[in-house]
């Protein structure tokens, strides 16, 4: 049985990869240089990783463009590079347990989230895209007589990814599965906090067949991404992070060589609940999940409750109750729903919104700290009812345990709260009336916008990412290959 006894003795036995991945081996940083990884289950180090400066990003995205111009993916017919993606994908499969643990290890999350969510996602992932790159065409436009042309799509060349620490190999692989699928050579940076599953996946891309320099792993913090935004032979950032880094990294590319930026920013998503809603307990059930999976570390968590006020009374209790599900455990029990902070300065940052939330509205639940395992950061979840809609708490993304309640009257005022913030990456409406849902639907600036749900399929069939300061482009689906090729017209005179 895989019981928390099960996992802690994997963890003894897992060896862990700290080097970078670069032109197909690992290697040390240049320098020589490393630094801790540590595990937010217990606050224990796990790993020394090469900390890789400009020298290292230099070699990477050498041995990258180098894997480009010689052909040796970019230049395969597509199902040759399917097949190729789909032997990795098999290969994360087999040994999913040991990147499950691995994901769990570093980032905190509880072993029931990565073995049921992060890796049969980030396998999915990889293999829909390897499945579609095969079946996707050019166009022959109308032209006049005597010509004949065609539209077809090229890859960019060297795709950098840089991505953040809440589901570290998913957000790595809704990059590198639709960049590598098209063609592109990749160098991917994932986050100082959670560096080592990507890592581990370096080495087995290399055992399926994706040749040497095609695919590179940095171990770096902010610098190690910013040396790439800066880097004049990257053509194309795929970028998920905070709206801070990827206001820089827009402006990198700009002073450097125009590369082409895509950004998956921050949420502060509201989910709004109308007195008509069929369900109430269905919705109370779900926005507590909404925001309390993952300990409030999603993007698109659903941080803003909207209710319309006549089933407050109603509501707020049942989501009370259903919070009690959220309690963290240790991250190792497979019967946790939730585990530990990323960081103590994660922790630090949630607990002073927690405190200014006792200043700015009523705390209605939670709000402390929890002694889970040794000195590992658990919080709480935390829920306030707020009357000011432009309250901080109710407007900056927290990203952690904490929900904000607010009570509202009118649909119409219900959007305009909804649409009120900097962002726009998901929003929910509940209701039993069409005319209601059609209207909030239409009107909410949310990139993906769910009816009588909160986060379901979040799968890629459906393009993901924001309106407004929430990003550019979109994650997932067909759609996300466009970011990672060029068209191309070409026009022949024939006659
Ligand atoms: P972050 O601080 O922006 O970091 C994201 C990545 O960027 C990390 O790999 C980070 O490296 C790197 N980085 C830091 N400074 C950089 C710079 N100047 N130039 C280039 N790269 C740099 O974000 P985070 O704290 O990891 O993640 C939380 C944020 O991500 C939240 O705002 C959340 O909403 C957002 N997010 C969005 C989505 C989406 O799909 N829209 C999904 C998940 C998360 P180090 O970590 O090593 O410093
Ligand atoms: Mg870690």
């Amino acid at each position: 049985m895989k019981d928390t006894t099960y996992w802690l003795q994997k963890a003894k036995d897992l060896r862990l990869e700290g080097r970078a991945f670069i032109d197909g081996a690992y290697a040390h940083a240049d320098d020589g240089a490393t630094f801790g990884s540590y595990s937010p289950i217990d606050g224990e180090p796990l790993a020394q990783v090469a900390l890789c400066a400009s020298a290292d990003v230099d070699k990477a995205v050498a041995a990258a463009r180098r894997s480009f111009e010689a052909g040796v993916w970019s230049g395969l017919a597509a199902r040759d590079r399917k097949a190729v993606l789909l032997k990795w994908a098999s290969l994360l499969e087999t040994h999913s347990d040991e990147l499950a643990l691995l994901e769990s290890l570093d980032s905190g999350k509880p072993i029931a989230d990565t073995t049921g969510g992060d890796l049969p996602g980030t396998i999915y992932c990889l293999r829909w895209f390897a499945e579609l790159i095969d079946k996707v065409h050019g166009e022959v436009p109308a032209t006049e007589p005597g010509f004949f042309g065609t539209v077809t799509c090229q890859p960019l060349g060297v795709v950098a990814a840089v991505v953040p620490w809440n589901y570290p190999l998913l957000m790595a692989a809704w990059k590198f599965a639709p960049a590598l699928a098209a063609g592109n050579s990749v160098v991917l940076k994932p986050s100082e906090k959670t560096p080592l599953s990507a890592l581990r996946i370096a080495g087995l891309a290399l055992e399926a067949g994706v040749p040497a320099g095609v695919f590179n792993v940095l171990g770096g913090d902010g610098a190690t991404g910013r040396a790439l935004s800066l880097h004049g032979d990257v053509d194309c950032i795929a970028f998920t992070g905070s709206g801070a880094v990827g206001r820089d990294i827009a402006r990198n590319a700009a002073t450097s060589n125009l590369k082409r930026v895509w950004l998956e920013l921050g949420g502060k998503s509201a989910n709004i609940v109308m007195a008509d809603c069929a369900d109430i307990g269905q919705a109370a059930r779900s926005a507590a999940a909404a925001i309390f999976a993952n300990m409030g570390q999603v993007c698109s968590a659903g941080s803003r409750l909207l209710v319309q006020r006549s089933i407050a009374d109603r509501l707020i209790p049942l989501l009370l109750d259903a919070t009690d599900a959220y309690q963290p455990g240790h991250p190792l029990d497979p019967d946790s729903v939730t585990g530990a902070i990323i960081d103590r300065a994660q922790f630090e940052r949630v607990c002073q919104y927690i405190a200014l939330g006792r200043q700015e509205a009523q705390l209605l639940k939670g709000g402390n700290p929890l002694s889970v395992v040794g000195e590992g950061a658990y919080l709480e979840p935390t829920i306030f009812l707020a009357e000011d809609a432009s309250a901080r708490i109710a407007t900056e993304e927290i990203f952690g345990p904490v929900l904000v309640v607010m009570l509202f009257d009118t649909l119409e005022e219900s959007i305009a709260i909804a649409n009120s913030t900097e962002y726009g990456l998901a929003a929910a409406i509940w209701s039993s009336d069409l005319k209601t849902i059609h209207t909030a639907t239409r009107q909410l600036k949310a990139g993906t916008v769910w009816v009588n749900c909160y986060d379901e399929l979040v799968d890629m069939n459906f393009p993901f990412g924001g309106f407004k300061e929430s990003g550019n482009g979109r994650d997932n689906s067909a759609h996300a290959l466009g970011k990672y090729t060029e068209l191309k017209s070409t026009i022949t005179r024939c006659g």
